[in-house]
């Protein structure tokens, strides 16, 4: 870490949802940052959009994952490589069956592990 008084980080502590907080541990694990990286870089994205930091960064990622993962259908697949699950980022392991969500407005595709399937079905 540089020194100098510019470079002195502060540290802020801040409460989230069980579920904001797994989205989180989920999305910083696909991109392969720690929380601590993801939640400043997002911070750092926000100020810079809209100079508002208050309730933006929780509601910013709320209606993003909202936005993207709204599930149109789902296909069951075989895994021919190891992967994680979107949702929990649990491992799904080479070989077993697992699910693909096709999402209403994206083309992007997502792994659903079995217990996350029946959690999605289970609030719709
Ligand atoms: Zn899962």
């Amino acid at each position: 870490m540089e020194g100098g008084v510019n470079m002195q980080k502060k540290v802020v502590h801040t409460r989230v949802s069980g579920e904001l907080y797994d989205e989180l541990t989920k999305k910083a694990k696909k991109r392969r940052v720690t929380i601590s990286n993801l939640i400043r870089n997002i911070v750092e994205d926000s100020l810079d959009l809209s100079g508002e930091v208050f309730g933006l960064v929780d509601e910013k990622i709320r209606s993003k994952l909202n936005r993207e993962e709204a599930i149109l259908g789902y296909q069951q697949i075989t895994l021919s490589k190891d992967t994680i699950c979107d949702f929990c980022a649990n491992d799904i392991a080479k070989g077993s069956e697992t699910n693909i969500a096709f999402l209403e407005n994206s083309a992007k595709k997502l792994t659903v592990c079995n217990e996350c399937k029946k959690k999605q079905e289970a609030e719709e």
